[in-house]
């Protein structure tokens, strides 16, 4: 094997490439992790320094897979002697769930008392002795899954970088991928240098169509820009993680459709993270160019209304991009022309809580092995009975 040879080579340094990496090498597998930007960078999805994470969720499998991804997380913590989620007592914020008493907030009530999650009812008249600051709308019940917590983003990858490099992994950044020439040696060519492998993995984030045009597919993804917005609090410390104020997730409000959640003020100092769940369509390469504010107009609404202690003017707008599915679960699965090709993708702005298990799990399809999980709300066949066009 030449030195420009690899067992498998892992396109895209964001989470989910840099977990399939380390995993890959774990397995004792010669492995090349290419990244088109100079590391760390903050052009993708990965990058910031906080995220979610929690079992709550509205389906089953995804509160399955967290119950072994804790575990995953919980390992690497200890392996690089790093700490790199708030989640575990005392250093446990929880999530609190909001939304219409009879909307989706029963479903995911449901998938976390079916599953045995540790959640708190939080009953309308002891609300505000339990959370401080936050107005619950009317018809909204509320929870709290005792389990969620604030993940340390870019932490994590410089984590799991430095443990794949030290398992023997090779990271080439600077290095965009210009073209693949698929075949039972699969051909990857960089601005700088051609590499082979008897295995690909395409984890590119925004980019995933733009790699995958090399081997003629395109899957049903769209590419929004989020304004990652951080408000200031009036009094300050109130809704600070120290107080152990929450993460929490509105599912459905007066002011919006989809989604707004929020992570209490930590890594700026008297600044809470508070996002809406989606945004305008982008192009990845000119991001900064998207310059609508329809979803901080939605926020600012919100925010007067129900976080009272928080001036409704965001104070830093930072900018992060979702890369979603039309039914915004993953794809994780192989290609299907190109079985040794396998592709991560459409993470749908809730996949970085799955890091640990997304790398093993493309780890074991690009090794051809049975994947530990039931993957198939997460198969590319599913688009075809939606957009035949798309694929
Ligand atoms: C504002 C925001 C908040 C979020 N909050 C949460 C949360 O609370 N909890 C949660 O679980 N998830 C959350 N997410 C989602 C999560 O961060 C993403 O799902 C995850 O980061 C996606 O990772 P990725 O590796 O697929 O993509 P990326 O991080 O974008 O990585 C893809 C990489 O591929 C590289 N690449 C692309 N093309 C090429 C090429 N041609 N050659 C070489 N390299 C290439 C890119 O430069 C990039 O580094 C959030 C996302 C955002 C934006």
């Amino acid at each position: 094997m030449s030195s420009q040879d690899y067992d498998c080579i892992v396109i895209g340094a964001g989470v989910q490439g840099s977990f399939t990496a380390y995993n890959l090498a774990k397995n004792n597998k010669k492995t090349l992790l290419l990244e088109q930007f100079v590391l760390p960078h903050s052009r993708g999805s990965s990058h910031g320094q906080t995220r979610i994470i929690r079992k709550a969720y509205d389906e089953d499998y995804y509160t399955h897979m967290m119950e072994e991804c804790y575990q995953l997380w919980s390992q690497l913590e200890k392996e690089a002697n790093v700490k790199l989620y708030r989640t575990s007592f005392p250093r446990r914020t929880g999530l609190l769930v909001m939304g219409p008493e009879q909307g989706d907030y029963q479903v995911f009530k449901s998938t976390l008392e079916r599953n045995k999650v540790p959640i708190v009812i939080l009953p309308r008249e002891e609300f505000s002795q339990h959370i401080p600051h936050v107005n619950l709308s009317q018809g909204n019940a509320a929870l709290v899954d005792t389990t969620a917590g604030v993940l340390y983003a870019d932490r994590t990858l410089k984590t799991v970088q430095g443990q794949f490099q030290k398992l023997g992994g090779v990271i080439k950044d600077g290095q965009k991928v210009i073209d693949i020439t698929p075949g039972s040696v699969v051909t990857v060519t960089t601005v700088s240098g051609v590499y082979r492998a008897k295995r690909l993995v395409i984890t590119a984030g925004p980019w995933a169509n733009t790699l995958l045009s090399h081997t003629g597919l395109q899957l049903p993804l769209q590419v929004i820009k989020i304004n990652v917005c951080y408000w200031s609090e009036k009094i300050p410390g109130s809704y600070n993680v120290q107080h152990r104020f929450p993460c929490f997730i509105q599912l459905e409000s007066e002011e919006a459709k989809h989604h707004i959640y929020g992570l209490p003020s930590n890594e700026y100092p008297g600044l809470m993270k508070i996002c809406y769940h989606t945004g305008p369509e982008t192009d990845p390469d000119e991001r900064d160019r998207q310059t609508d504010r329809g979803d901080i107009d939605i926020l600012q609404r919100y925010i007067t209304r129900c976080f009272p202690g928080l001036v409704p003017i965001p104070a830093v707008v930072e900018s992060c991009m979702y890369t979603v599915t039309p039914d915004d679960h993953f794809v994780l699965d192989h290609h299907p022309t190109h079985s040794n090709i396998v592709i991560g993708a459409g993470f749908s702005g809730h996949g970085f809580k799955f890091g640990p298990i997304v790398g093993k799990l493309l780890c074991e399809l690009s090794q051809g092995e049975v994947p530990s999980y039931d993957l198939s709300p997460f198969r590319i066949r599913r688009f075809q009975a939606h957009s035949k066009s798309a694929l």
